[in-house]
């Protein structure tokens, strides 16, 4: 069955603005092609124009394609050299890091005035719990029509906004109503709206989970709804079983968690052609957790844990993760793990892309960071602190010129929502 004829359309008006939304005080509000809207927005001539933004490397991904780019079959996470050879005449633009950064914020900032029961899932989505909100604001459809008119003169960005009783059910609400679209899922009609959709609307079904059912006969929601829990406990074993029975009655207990933090933070870069100069690999792991020190510190987080990612040339992917005892948020110190980890590793392949992240995160301001006698490393904390006031006052571009990276290393990340490139600074010598 497939998803366009199985699924109700946002005009549909049992799930539009007039439904009973009694119950439903779970919104997930998405903004549309953000990337791609935020970079026409910029430049207004492009309205109107398949804008696809993204890798624009050879090996560069999409990270998001206007609807009129979509209208040729282009997508977000496709190669874009596909997206190339599908829209030859569509604008490729680079991620503007910054401008995301900032879009981003104006859209979270609006979403907490509406509730400060908001639960981030990337930078352009966010659940909102709305009950307490609407004595003041009004009924849940009416708080998600104000969030869409705010988006719509402030920042001149549409979304799109799913309103039901569970977050589940809201997700799915929000991507049914794209673009610039509301639906309503009444209490009463989740089943109706939630059993014809493909098992692959369930969270947590992937691509294999979901082959794994069609074999079994399983093709629709509800007919996970209505098969034995014992079939699908031998498919997918109890847990998987239990949750997707559960999601395919439309019951999902979470609530919204504004504090939901970050696990960990990374940053990582594709090579345009593999790399077996460990010089390169060496730049690349000071420019990664350069940027991964300053969004530690720009999040007010330390970690215990750095680890490495290296996808060699045949895809083979190797981690690699040191704890040290003391948690830490300077790049220089992330790097030298990182170095350390990486030439332990021996790898005489090429190399296609490296990551680096740090795990274990906490609040900089309650965990203790021990420094070692002398406090070599005093030096660089202070140095990198300095710069992140320079880049918040004159982003990147108001700093050093590249010495340690090549203008070739600073295309390779545009495919990465935060991955703009802060070239680092000279070191500072340790005092
Ligand atoms: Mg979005």
């Amino acid at each position: 069955m497939g998803r366009s004829q199985a699924v109700p359309k946002g005009r549909d008006p049992r799930f539009g603005p007039g439904a009973d939304d009694a119950g439903c005080t779970i919104l997930h509000v998405d903004m549309d092609a953000f990337f791609a809207s935020v970079a026409v927005r910029a430049q207004p001539e492009l309205r109107g124009r398949p804008v696809i933004v993204g890798g624009v490397g050879p090996r560069g991904v999409v990270s998001s394609a206007s609807y009129e780019a979509r209208r040729f079959g282009v997508r977000s996470a496709m190669p874009t050299a596909r997206a190339r050879a599908l829209c030859p005449r569509g604008v490729f633009l680079p991620v503007d890091g910054p401008a995301i950064g900032e879009a981003s914020r104006a859209v979270m900032a609006i979403f907490r005035d509406v509730t400060p029961l908001v639960e981030p899932l990337s930078s352009d989505e966010a659940f909102l719990d709305v009950a307490g909100a609407r004595r003041l604001l009004g009924s849940p459809t009416e708080i998600a029509g104000l969030i869409r008119r705010r988006m719509q003169d402030e920042q001149r960005l549409t979304c799109s906004v799913g309103v039901a009783p569970t977050k589940f059910v809201a997700k799915l609400g929000s991507t049914r109503a794209k673009p610039d679209g509301l639906i309503v899922v009444p209490g009463a009609l989740v089943l109706e709206f939630l059993h014809p959709l493909p098992v692959d609307a369930l969270w947590g079904v992937g691509e294999r989970a979901a082959e794994t059912l069609r074999r079994l006969g399983l093709t629709t929601v509800g007919e996970i709804a209505h098969a034995p829990v014992g079939m699908l406990r031998g498919a997918l074993g109890e847990a998987a079983a239990v949750h997707l029975h559960e999601l395919a009655w439309g019951r999902d207990p979470r609530g919204v968690s504004p504090e939901r933090e970050e696990k960990s933070i990374g940053a990582e870069m594709t090579y345009d052609t593999d790399v077996a100069d460990p010089a390169v690999i060496r730049k690349s792991l000071l420019a990664l957790a350069d940027k991964v020190g300053a969004r530690l510190r720009a999040a007010g987080v330390v970690g215990r844990t750095v680890a490495i990612k290296v996808r060699l040339a045949d895809f083979r992917t190797v981690n690699r993760s040191r704890t040290v005892h003391t948690s830490t948020d300077v790049a220089r110190e992330i790097f030298e793990i990182s170095w350390s980890l990486f030439t332990a590793l021996g790898a005489r392949e090429h190399i296609r892309l490296v990551g680096v992240r740090v795990e274990g995160l906490t609040p900089a301001a309650t965990t203790s960071r021990q420094l070692s006698l002398g406090e070599p490393e005093r030096g660089w904390r202070e140095a990198e602190a300095a710069r992140d006031a320079v880049v918040a006052r004159f982003g990147p571009g108001g700093l050093s010129p590249a010495s340690l990276l090549g203008r070739s290393d600073l295309r390779r990340t545009e495919n990465h929502p935060h991955s703009t490139v802060v070239p680092l600074s000279d070191p500072p010598s340790p005092s």
